[in-house]
């Protein structure tokens, strides 16, 4: 039995090696939500996506001011 990490919910859909594709559907299973294909004998478990690795926080180096991001509201 191979272990599969997936990112989709509630249904994985896969193919086997002679063209079928198979949908398995996960469920909560202890702590986290798993489903197992006896076709190609895979446990999926659901993993939620990695953050992304680029940052998208605003730059540490600019002072935190209220008004400096809203655009367009000079009426301070
Ligand atoms: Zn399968």
């Amino acid at each position: 039995m191979r272990t599969l990490y997936v990112a989709e919910y509630p249904a994985i859909q896969h193919r086997h090696d002679n063209g079928d594709v198979v949908t398995v559907r996960l469920k909560r299973r202890e702590g986290g939500f798993r489903a197992t294909c006896e076709g190609c004998e895979t446990e999926f478990i659901y993993r939620k996506p990695a953050p992304s690795p680029i940052a998208h926080f605003k730059s540490p180096l600019l002072p935190p001011i209220k008004g400096n991001w809203d655009g367009g509201d000079d009426d301070h």
